[in-house]
Order: C-alpha cells, then sequence, then structure tokens
C-alpha cells in the first residue's frame, strides 16, 4: 500500500486512517516463511502542524519449529509501531524518522522491515521445552528416552582440569 500525503492532506484532511491485510507470506527469515496468513493491519498518520505521525498495529500468526524440539509451532503476535515521517532528513537520522520519496510511503515496505525487526531470534514451543536427545533424537518433552544423561561437554571437561 502507497499514502501520497500530497493527495490526502492537500485536502485539509489531517488524518489517514490504515485497515488492511498485508500479505508477509514470502518474508524470508533464517530460511523460513513464518508468515503464512496475511497480517492485520491498523492505525493512522495523522498531521499535525507539518509534522506527520504513523502509528500501526500489526496482529499476524507466527508459525515456526520450535528451536530445541523442531515442533511446528503457531502463535499470535501483536506489534505496535511508531514512526516519524519527513521529506527530508536534516541533523541527526535516527530509526523512527522515516524519509518520504516525495511525499510518498510505501507503508508495506517499512512494515515489513519493521515486522523483521520484531520477530523473535529464539523461539521455542513453551519455556521449559526439554528438546530432542542427542544421541537418539527422541522427543524427550514425551518422556525420558533412556539415554544417558552423563554425557560431559568436552570442552567443559577441559575446562574442569584448568581448575
Ligand atoms: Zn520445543
Ligand atoms: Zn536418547
Amino acid at each position: 500500500m502507497i499514502i501520497d500525503f500530497r493527495t490526502v492532506f492537500g485536502t485539509g484532511e489531517n488524518r489517514v486512517d490504515v485497515d488492511y491485510d498485508l500479505d508477509l507470506s514470502d518474508l524470508d527469515y533464517y530460511g523460513f516463511h513464518p508468515i503464512t496468513k496475511p497480517a492485520k493491519v491498523t492505525g493512522s498518520v495523522t498531521e499535525s502542524a507539518g509534522v506527520l505521525r504513523l502509528k500501526v498495529s500489526v496482529s499476524l500468526l507466527y508459525s515456526a519449529p520450535c528451536d530445541r524440539c523442531a515442533t511446528e509451532v503457531s502463535r499470535q503476535m501483536d506489534f505496535e509501531f511508531s514512526h516519524v515521517l519527513v521529506n527530508e532528513i536534516s541533523g541527526d537520522d535516527n530509526d523512527e524518522l522515516i524519509l518520504l520519496d516525495d511525499m510518498k510511503l510505501d507503508l508495506d515496505e517499512l512494515l515489513r522491515t519493521d515486522v523483521i525487526l520484531s520477530l523473535p531470534t529464539k523461539f521455542l514451543c513453551r519455556d521449559d521445552c526439554k528438546g530432542i536427545c542427542q544421541t537418539c533424537g527422541a522427543d524427550l518433552n514425551k518422556g525420558a528416552c533412556g539415554c544417558s544423561t552423563e554425557k560431559i561437554d568436552p570442552r567443559l571437561e577441559a575446562l574442569k582440569q584448568l581448575l
């Protein structure tokens, strides 16, 4: 969705409401496409004394394998993003300031970046996921597999000898 503020605010309006579905199914995150259903975007851009402020909520369903046990999990996530939109950047650049291209904003592109930066870098099916056994590959959430748990990390062992 591209918003052309010259058309919108040229008519004396000082608010644009945004309410649409954003397709992020091709968004690549660490080799996965975790957002298969369209994300819901709601919010507005308001103009006050020449300053444009964007405030939107993005609600999406994130589906990815658990980092420990590889079970596929879907989780509802809601994000809030706000930016100040400017025609030129004078002085300090910062993340909150978004430079408009000829008074136009490519909202999809902006939100795509915002969403990527907000997605979890660590994703677990549950906080205490036990993961899978390194030896036999059993899902340890479903019970112990019987392999020895006495395995000692060789790096730790080396450290112990140093101490
Ligand atoms: Zn898990
Ligand atoms: Zn095992």
